[in-house]
């Protein structure tokens, strides 16, 4: 058949740059409809000239402008939109097969909902947008019929080791717990003095994956495992106690599902993001992805350990959000979010991102998410008072 037209939310990122990298091994099965970034024009300038889409959508009107004539110059026919509403067109677009949701944060859930409610096949990275808007975000897919494919590699491994369908309870299935891996990120084995002192650049120097910086600082944190307990709860419908943080420092396995039988079964592989893209721009098939098979001897050996919860309260900041239900992931990931940047900014230390968000938590009284407006309101609300305990904190 035709090549699948594929749209890159957030393609200059590290997630959408690994896409393109695969996408263009296989001209014969994808074709790059349109591509999105918030400000870097330069880099996505490049991408244009490279692959050549029909579309590209940028933040501000003047480096749309900027780009456009760049494009022309070159002689290349790339139409350039901006502005957030045109990031939710490109997303639900008619010429559009695949859409990978690779924007971070609060700021890729509209655009992720355009290509759900459009009834695309989802391939999502951008965890934040599942985690604020969850049971609307899976009732979405579930009228639209789009087909939702995990990109985090822990979920893109408990897919592949899960059967086929396993919608409608994993007990039903004889899943009897989701083992999700963690790396344990830079600082594992640090206590709480010495986290006090680390810097940004240190967080973001992740010892087996390269990151955007948001990310690396929740790995860093513990976060970004807590936002994707959250995350898998809704993908695969499981309640908190079903999952299981398990710490493996080589990142090898990428995370396992355990069976009534005793099985258990885990997907392995270098860490490395182009073999989940691969996954779901091919699944069921597969297709190379530029990554090399493993070497298990270069690997020599597997460690795990739980996870440390006194020293990184943020895994339990997230299990207790998502028990919660309602708002409360919503509000968790915007105090976090708010978090992140004044820590990224060098104005609060590592252990000030815990003790906003729940601070923050304690803050927000509890509401239903069952609408879109009431998940941005939290999100909202949520922001502010972040912005006021950063006030009070440094003002
Ligand atoms: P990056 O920071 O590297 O890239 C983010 C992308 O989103 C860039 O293209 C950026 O554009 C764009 N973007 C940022 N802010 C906005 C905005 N307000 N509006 C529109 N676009 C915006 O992030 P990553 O690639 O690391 O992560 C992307 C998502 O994937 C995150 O949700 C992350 O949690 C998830 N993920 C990432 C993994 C990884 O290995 N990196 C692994 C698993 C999940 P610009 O360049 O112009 O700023
Ligand atoms: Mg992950």
């Amino acid at each position: 058949g035709l090549p699948k037209g594929v749209v890159v939310l957030g393609a200059t990122g590290s997630i959408g740059t690994s896409t393109l990298d695969v996408i263009s091994r296989h001209p014969e099965l994808y074709r790059v409809h349109a591509l999105t970034a918030h400000s870097s024009r330069e880099a996505l300038l490049q991408q244009c000239l490279k692959h050549r889409p029909d579309v590209a959508v940028i933040d501000s009107a003047e480096d749309a402008g900027w780009m456009a004539a760049r494009l022309q110059e070159a002689g290349v026919a790339t139409e350039m939109h901006h502005g957030q509403r045109a990031l939710e067109e490109v997303a639900g677009a008619s010429e559009a097969d695949v859409v990978m949701a690779a924007i971070v944060g609060a700021a890729g859930l509209l655009p992720t909902l355009a290509a759900v409610r459009a009834g695309k096949r989802v391939l999502l990275a951008n965890k934040e947008a599942l985690v604020m808007s969850g049971n609307l975000f899976m009732r979405a897919v579930e009228k639209s019929g789009a087909t939702l494919l995990p990109i985090d590699s822990e979920h893109n491994a408990i897919f592949q080791c899960l059967p086929g369908h396993h919608r409608g309870g994993l007990v039903h299935h004889g899943v009897t717990q989701l083992l999700l891996t963690a790396s344990g990120g830079p600082f594992r084995g640090y206590d709480r003095e010495h986290l006090a002192t680390v810097t940004p650049d240190q967080a973001c120097a992740h010892p087996n994956w390269s990151m955007g910086r948001k990310i690396s600082v929740d790995s860093a944190t513990l976060m970004n495992k807590g936002l994707e307990l959250i995350e898998a709860c809704w993908l695969f419908d499981a309640r908190p106690d079903q999952i299981q943080v398990v710490v493996h420092p080589q990142s090898v396995i990428h995370s396992m599902v355990a069976y009534s039988d005793g099985s258990v079964l885990a997907q392995l592989g270098n860490p490395d993001m182009r073999t989940p893209i691969a996954y779901g721009l091919s699944w069921p098939d597969r297709i190379d992805s530029g990554v090399e098979t493993l070497d298990l001897f270069a690997v020599a050996r597997l460690d795990f350990e739980p996870a440390d919860e006194r020293a990184f309260p943020c895994l339990r900041l997230a299990r207790e959000a998502m028990a919660c239900g309602g708002v409360q992931p919503a509000v968790l990931n915007a105090a976090n979010e708010v978090a992140v940047a004044a820590f990224l900014d060098g104005h609060i230390g590592f252990n000030d991102i815990p003790a906003l968000v729940e601070q923050v938590r304690e803050g927000v009284t509890e509401g239903g998410a069952e609408t879109l407006e009431a998940v941005l309101e939290a999100d909202r609300h949520a922001r502010c008072l972040a912005r006021a305990w950063l006030e009070r904190k440094n003002g």
